[in-house]
């Protein structure tokens, strides 16, 4: 395996265990460290463990095992500690998630006014810079109803970045959309990478992760096979396991 270079870590995943009620192991002695301003994009079949992995970063699923730190904060059983790292981590799912009630506008503002406690000026200001951001500043009035997928999904991921995350997670966030809108999300991802977020992306978009990624991880039955840089994956992997993969979604 690809031995990563050492820096400034933001997150360290130390032997990380977690298998469910029903006996199903999706993360099994499972370590890895992401540094401050690394994009880590994160490959690997279905039932892999690819969203169990992100969202025991986040404190959404405990685990039964190992250790996870963040920016020198343990997420452990303390709730204060988990609420805290729950606040440092923006996060992108498949499905938007928008609230259908409310403008786009008062979608963004809502974390920053419940959470952060930010005045509705303070919150209006944060929310109309991210739209001009992710490009949609002309959609500040409108429904999620009245967006394309790709246009919600640009207002998801303004909505996590009002809330200023040290880091993004990104759960096959252009997955649910249709091929033309996938660009649109991407270029936003794209830009952020380069703006230096610290970046967790599950992705099967090969084009961004050799475009912006530093690190790619493949995974397969809850543990990591291989990880390398984008070059290293598309022009010399290792294992089997991995060209397989590889092989099935070039
Ligand atoms: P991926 O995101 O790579 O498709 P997941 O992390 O969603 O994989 O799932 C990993 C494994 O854990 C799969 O076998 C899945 O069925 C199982 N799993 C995920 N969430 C749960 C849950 N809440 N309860 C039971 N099993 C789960
Ligand atoms: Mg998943």
């Amino acid at each position: 395996m690809n031995v990563k270079k050492l820096g400034d870590h933001i997150i360290t995943v130390d032997k990380v265990c977690k298998t469910f009620p029903n006996g199903v192991k999706a993360l099994c002695d499972f370590s890895t460290n992401i540094r401050r301003a690394e994009v880590v994009v994160v490959i690997g079949p279905s039932g892999s463990g690819k969203s169990t992995f992100l969202r025991c970063l986040n404190g959404l699923e405990e685990i039964d095992s190992g250790e996870i730190i963040f920016d020198g904060i343990p997420l452990d059983h303390d709730k204060k500690n988990r609420l805290k790292i729950r606040r440092e981590m923006g996060m992108v799912f498949q499905s938007f998630n928008l609230f259908p009630h409310m403008t786009v506008l008062e979608n963004i503002m809502l974390a920053q006014k419940l959470v952060r406690k930010s005045s509705t000026g303070v919150a209006k200001d944060v929310s109309m810079e991210l739209l001009e951001k992710v490009g949609i500043q002309d959609k500040v009035s409108a429904y999620p109803g009245q967006l394309s997928g790709g246009q919600q999904q640009r207002v998801a991921i303004a909505r996590a970045l009002a809330m200023k995350p040290k880091v993004m997670l990104f759960d096959e966030a252009t997955s649910a959309l249709d091929p033309e809108m996938i660009g649109e999300v991407l270029d936003v991802m794209k830009t952020l990478a380069r703006e230096g977020m610290t970046m967790i992306c599950v992705t099967h978009e090969l084009g961004f992760a050799q475009e912006v990624s530093d690190w790619v991880i493949f995974m397969d039955q809850g543990k990591i096979i291989e990880g390398g840089t984008a070059d290293h994956f598309f022009s010399n992997p290792q294992e089997e396991r991995t060209k397989l993969f590889l092989s099935q979604i070039l």
